[in-house]
């Protein structure tokens, strides 16, 4: 593998100030409603852990794991669930919490995925809307950064399983003769 560098591109103070501004946001949504929060796992772990405790509401919280085989494309056929929720949605006002919302296939499955267990609502909050990188359309409510593209760790996220203690977001950038090759990955 080609060496590479971590570039931080969001500070902890940062994730911190936005992670209370969208628990605001939330509280004030979903106040006095039966709140579930669904983790997508693993990326979001550590984003939920600091949602749930901003929130000051009284949710429950359950997770979900998704497997994705080959090659992200539009096709949902290659997705599955590894491990299900251990709740039912029925009637109930659900919150995905993810990492990334990539290209979207993953949430677009996701979404239909829970819709069919009739729930009262469903909405996503993603730690990283990588917008540029969008190929299908679904409805992101609750985005804590923007960024167009690029691979990120820390604060959850992994590369092959590393850097998920990171306190900050950090891009992945590859040193090449011919640049950084980051967004391939
Ligand atoms: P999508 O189906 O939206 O293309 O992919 C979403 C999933 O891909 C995320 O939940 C995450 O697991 C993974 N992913 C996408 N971009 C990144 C990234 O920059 N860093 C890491 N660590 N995972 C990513």
């Amino acid at each position: 593998m080609n060496p590479y560098r971590l570039v931080l591109k969001i500070s902890q103070d940062e994730i911190q100030k936005r992670i209370h501004a969208l628990a605001t946001q939330i509280r004030n949504d979903y106040r006095g409603k039966d709140l579930l929060l669904v983790g997508v796992l693993k990326g979001a772990f550590i984003f939920l852990a600091d949602l749930v405790r901003s929130l000051d509401l009284p949710v429950e919280v359950d997770f979900i794991r998704i497997a994705s085989y080959g090659a992200s494309t539009a096709s949902s056929g290659g997705i599955t669930l590894s491990k299900d929720l251990e709740c039912t949605i029925d009637g109930r006002d659900v919150l995905v919490v993810e990492d990334i919302v990539d290209t979207g296939v993953t949430m677009q499955w996701l979404m239909a995925h829970l819709e069919c267990r009739h729930p009262q609502s469903v909405k996503i909050c993603a730690l990283i809307d990588k917008y540029e990188r969008r190929t299908v359309q679904v409805p992101v409510h609750y985005i804590g950064f923007r960024i167009p593209s690029g691979f990120v760790v820390g604060y959850g996220l992994d590369f092959a399983e590393k850097y998920r203690g990171l306190q900050g977001i950090y891009e992945v950038v590859f040193d090449t003769v011919e640049g950084s090759h980051a967004g391939q990955l």
